[in-house]
């Protein structure tokens, strides 16, 4: 833990510009890293004693900041959720669990010299513009430790938001919920499992949390219930030939077919390719009214055999609870359950931010890119890591921080508010077309695009016709191979040399750690092309056997 006092932080040199980065998740520590790397004096404030934020895990339920279980893994792989000047080692596996998170952010942390530049225990309780900020663009930062007490405020240049979006558990209301006896929680408090042996779980959504609850209770519990009020799409780790799927589907030449297509075809072909290669939705009753790109897909390989097995059983939405369970819509007969553990989501807030500055006109927030409140004048608050992406949301963090880090030096410009305005509507009404209505609609992202649309921001998304015309292996990579964080270091402010390298050396770093030392691939025993033509026929014919008899369930 970094012991740092009051005065150290007051007497930071004043000379250079200073920026206050709320949160010390994995948003904060690429932030002190990239205000570094330009000459900015980054002062760090993380209310818990520890760095990494939803990826340490912890015991206690704190208010305002996300966790995970002893048992989550991220839901991206280690290649494509890489920070794009900091590959991953070799040996560690494709999916990490959290703990593997963590011991990479240490390893970054460390690398970066970011730990002192932190201050543990400190809650920033308020910020709001100084009084000359219409000419400076400063705010007053107010911070209070919470060991002694002692509050300190100051005035920063800028100021970096990057407290997670996951902090604040959404509990919805159902009839009768206050007559249940048994216990209600949400799936934020949810730690370890084995406490849930022999109950009768009833788990409420069906997002990666309502899944991830579903299926690790039911290896302890009597029975697990997933309520679920419209389904949802399944994503598996597990890609075709045993490859990590999010390297197999983040590509950029499949992502400009997909852009070609209207959304409602490309998910038409990606669902039809995601249901003959795992399993039919309907089949599981989880097949959702949106189609495949309307909504968040969710990660898990282990849900479709535990409904196999019945450890898991799909129900509709909960019409109402009774003092020993809930009845489910479409049923009169109450299901029996011990606990209800809601998989609801979360609320966002910044309750430290003065009022006006993130607002909402309906449904549509103010946020330029995700980041930037229209209507200010300046590019000095910036919020950071609060966007819902289709895909991982490291790197595009970091991209963020790159940004909101070159547009406080002045070395790129933000449009002018009339104009910022003016694309959060466009992105408002892209995304009416495509999504649900949500109070988070203008914060969906898709990965390849809003890498390319912030890096293009300060010139780092890569030249590809340069490249093309340059270096044909690159570019092929580029092209045709999973689009890499690396490839945004290829070019532009802060570029890295090792990003040519990293980029064609991935399929070592994913391969490594899955080869048993001293394991000999045996030969395989049909070789040539026309025993490969027969073999490709019967593939087909066995296909189409199950195609033709469950196509239409
Ligand atoms: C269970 C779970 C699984 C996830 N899995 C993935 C995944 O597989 N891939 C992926 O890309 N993303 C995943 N996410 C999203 C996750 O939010 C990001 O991975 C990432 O951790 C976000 O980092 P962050 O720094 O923005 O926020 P956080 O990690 O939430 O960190 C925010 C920090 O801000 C601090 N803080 C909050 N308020 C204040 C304040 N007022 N003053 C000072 N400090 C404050 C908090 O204590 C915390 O340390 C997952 C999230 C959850 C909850």
């Amino acid at each position: 833990m970094c012991q740092i006092s009051e005065r150290s932080i007051m007497c930071t040199v004043k000379t250079k510009k200073r920026v206050a980065v709320i949160g010390g998740g994995v948003c904060g520590i690429c932030s002190v890293k990239t205000l570094k790397e330009e000459g900015i004096e980054p002062i760090c404030f993380e209310k818990t004693g520890f760095f990494g934020g939803t990826w340490r895990y912890h015991e206690d339920d704190v208010d305002g900041l996300a966790a995970v279980t002893w048992s989550t893994v991220a839901n991206n792989s280690k290649e494509m959720s890489a920070i794009s000047d900091f590959p991953p080692p070799k040996d560690i596996p494709n999916y990490l669990s959290h703990r593997k998170v963590y011991e990479l952010v240490c390893i970054y942390v460390n690398h970066f010299d970011v730990l002192r530049h932190m201050h543990f225990n400190h809650e920033v309780m308020s910020v709001r513009k100084a009084e000359d900020y219409n000419s400076t663009g400063k705010w007053i930062v107010t911070a209070k430790n919470l060991i002694t007490g002692k509050v300190i405020t100051d005035t920063y240049d800028g100021v970096f938001v990057c407290t997670g979006q996951f902090g604040y558990a959404n509990m919805p209301k159902y009839p009768g919920q206050e007559k249940f006896q048994g216990r209600i929680i949400h799936s934020k408090q949810l730690r370890t499992f084995e406490c849930f042996k022999n109950q009768r779980i009833v788990v409420v959504g069906v997002g990666c949390s309502g899944v991830d609850a579903a299926t690790e209770t039911s290896n302890f519990a009597e029975q697990v219930y997933l309520s679920s009020r419209n389904g949802a799409w399944i994503f598996p780790r597990l890609g075709p030939y045993g490859l990590p799927f999010d390297m197999c589907y983040l590509r950029r030449w499949s992502d400009i077919l997909y852009r070609l297509l209207p959304y409602s075809w490309s998910s038409w072909i990606f669902q039809r390719n995601l249901e003959r290669m795992k399993f039919n939705h309907s089949l599981y009753s989880l097949r959702p009214s949106g189609h495949l790109w309307a909504q968040d897909p969710v990660l898990t390989d282990v849900l479709p055999s535990k409904i196999l097995s019945g450890h898991v059983m799909v129900k509709s939405d909960i019409k109402m609870f009774t003092e020993s369970g809930v009845i489910f819509e479409g049923e009169t007969k109450v299901t029996e359950a011990d606990t209800i553990i809601m998989a609801t989501g979360y609320k966002w807030k910044f309750p430290f931010l003065e009022d006006g500055v993130v607002t909402k006109d309906g449904d549509c927030l103010n946020l330029y890119k995700c980041m930037y409140p229209t209507h200010l004048p300046h590019a000095t608050l910036a919020i950071l890591g609060f966007m819902l992406p289709l895909g991982p949301g490291f790197p595009l963090g970091e991209s963020q921080c790159r940004w909101a880090t070159l547009l406080l030096n002045d070395k790129v410009k933000l449009p002018s508010p009339k104009e910022m305005s003016a694309d959060v509507k466009k992105t408002y009404e892209t995304n009416m077309k495509r999504y649900k209505r949500s109070d988070r609609l203008t914060t969906r992202v898709d990965y390849i695009e809003y890498m390319d649309d912030i890096t293009s921001q300060f010139g780092a998304k890569p030249n590809l016709l340069k490249i093309f015309l340059t270096d044909q292996k690159l570019f092929w990579a580029l092209w045709l191979g999973p689009s890499l964080p690396y490839q945004y270091r290829l070019q532009g402010p802060h570029k890295w040399e090792g990003a040519r390298e990293a980029i064609l050396t991935y399929k070592e770093r994913m391969e490594a750690p899955l080869r048993k030392k001293g394991y000999r691939k045996t030969k395989r025993k049909f070789q040539g092309f026309p025993l490969k033509l027969v073999l490709a026929f019967i593939v087909f014919w066995f296909w189409i056997s199950i195609f033709t008899e469950f196509e239409s369930l």
